[in-house]
């Protein structure tokens, strides 16, 4: 079973490092999503199409409320998509936008280079990931690389159901991906 973990105090006024953000897509996920491309990653993936995220202090901070407001601002959005970089190198942040965003009824796909089954293992990634819906993980691989498959960019990674997942206690694949 895991548990929330509400020891850490966070609130609106906290930032998120980011390298841009792109106001509608439909291809970072189901539907149309606003994109948050957060800012450090440390996976160094061979042939990954944004190197300019790697730098932890590269890109620049926003506020939580601004990428909110953003949201509310267009109907048309399902979700939230946080992409990068990696999520999961902010988890606090990510997952205060990602409690906000599901409070508002609209839902919160995640991409990380880490796998399912690692993020599993750290305390600090268990509140992003019980507030993220789809997750889409695992590093880029250029021997895997395939422009075909939706929402990834090589076979390797997975599009997972996380709720389905945590349940049944295996990663459960979203069909007809
Ligand atoms: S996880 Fe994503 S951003 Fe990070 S190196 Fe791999 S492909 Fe690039």
């Amino acid at each position: 079973m895991i548990e929330l973990n509400t020891s850490h105090s966070i609130n609106s006024n906290k930032k998120i490092r980011v390298a841009g953000i792109i106001q509608e897509s439909i291809v970072d996920g189901p539907g149309i999503r606003l994109v948050v491309f957060t800012q450090g990653c440390r996976h160094n993936c061979k042939g990954c199409h944004n190197p300019q995220t790697h730098d932890f202090s590269g890109g620049y901070e926003i506020s939580i409320d601004e990428i909110l407001n953003i949201l509310k601002s267009n109907p048309l959005l399902d979700g939230i998509t946080l992409s990068g970089g990696d999520p999961f190198e902010q988890p606090d942040s990510c997952c205060y936008l990602a409690e906000k965003v599901r409070e508002l009824g609209l839902n919160v796909v995640t991409y990380t280079g880490y796998t399912y089954e690692n993020l599993l293992k750290k305390k600090e990634f268990i509140n992003l990931l019980l507030n993220t819906d789809i997750l889409i993980d695992g590093k880029f691989e250029l021997s895997e690389k395939d422009l075909t498959i939706p929402f990834r960019g090589s076979r390797n990674q997975r599009i997972i159901d996380v709720k389905r997942s945590l349940e049944s206690g295996k990663p459960c694949l979203i069909i007809n991906q």
